[in-house]
């Protein structure tokens, strides 16, 4: 009986997700095997138990996803650097300190410039995908 009404809450709150733009997805929740929904908002959760979720779908993506954090690891440590390097930078007095100094500036700069374009394909392969 209560079940019954269960089922028919679902599926009321699951028409009011896809009126309000959300697709269905051909994932399951893990908790209750309902399909999963995604939001306009780029939200995934499940009707039923109201999680929130994260798509990864194989093993390729999800190394993907981790390899974006490491990235973003690396473009933080890199701009940390660049902030100490640039006050050493201003203090050098001999050319030769401040030419060292610049090398290393370069080479981070590189650094942050590679993580964001890096970043920013994967952006834009990911908004390809749809
Ligand atoms: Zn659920």
């Amino acid at each position: 009986m209560s079940q019954k009404k269960d089922d028919k809450d679902l599926v009321k709150e699951m028409a009011v997700l896809l009126k309000s733009g959300a697709a269905m997805l051909n994932y399951l929740c893990p908790n209750c095997n309902v399909p999963l929904f995604k939001l306009k908002t780029g939200e995934v959760i499940c009707p039923k138990c109201k999680r929130r979720f994260v798509i990864v779908s194989g093993e390729e993506e999800e190394f993907k996803v981790k390899g974006n954090l490491v990235i973003k690891e690396v473009e933080r440590a890199a701009i940390e650097q660049l902030h100490r390097f640039s006050r050493q930078l201003s203090s050098a007095t001999a050319p030769h300190d401040a030419i060292e100094v610049s090398n290393v500036l370069l080479s981070l700069l590189e650094i942050v410039r590679l993580a964001r374009k890096i970043r920013a394909e994967d952006l834009e392969a990911a908004k390809g995908k749809g």
